[in-house]
């Protein structure tokens, strides 16, 4: 099988760390575990310190972002790496992000990981011929779902900031969840 697997709100806990560091700049105390909203930055933070904080995100920040999944949930991973084709699609577009991703799933435990860097996911979907895809952000499944309908399936990742909304995707409440829909357990 083909598959891609999100990294910021499916395998990394980018909200945390993104929030501990926009406290620290600008002397806040915003404490959401899950954000209410995608675009959170702006419910506190002026558009100049959303720069700020963008711009203080250097490797040491996206080396240290905490994993969501366990130890052992990372060695199934890389079992199921070398069984199938995985991929791992991030939106982050800042600077050096597919070097830095790569090495924290390498850190992780991955062997050989394979980062593509994208804006939108459907058209990778649809080249690669995905089986399925793995996203916290209703967005870029519909975009898949535009691209490959019913040939890819997707699943959403459940989250305070998606909670609401309707969509063609199977929610899925973490790793294991989505392995045993998969049948990959
Ligand atoms: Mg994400």
């Amino acid at each position: 099988m083909k598959f891609a697997l999100d990294l910021d709100g499916c395998l990394a806990d980018f909200n945390t760390s993104a929030i501990a560091l926009g406290n620290r700049l600008f002397g806040t105390s915003v404490g959401w575990d899950d954000p209410p909203q995608w675009d959170y930055f702006k419910l506190h933070w002026t558009e100049e310190q959303q720069d700020q904080l963008w711009n203080a995100m250097e490797e040491e920040f996206w080396l240290g972002l905490n994993p969501l999944i366990s130890k052992h949930q990372w060695q199934d991973l890389d079992r199921l790496c070398f069984k199938h084709e995985v991929y791992f699609i991030t939106s982050r577009t800042l600077g050096s992000v597919k070097r830095y991703a790569e090495a924290w799933l390498a850190n992780q435990g991955i062997t050989y990981p394979t980062v593509l860097v994208a804006k939108t996911k459907g058209l990778l979907a649809w080249g690669l011929e995905l089986d399925f895809v793995w996203d916290d952000y209703p967005e870029f499944l519909r975009n898949v779902k535009y691209y490959r309908g019913w040939k890819t399936r997707c699943y959403l990742e459940n989250h305070e900031y998606n909670k609401d909304l309707n969509g063609d995707w199977i929610r899925v409440s973490g790793f294991a969840d989505l392995l045993q829909k998969e049948g990959l357990v």
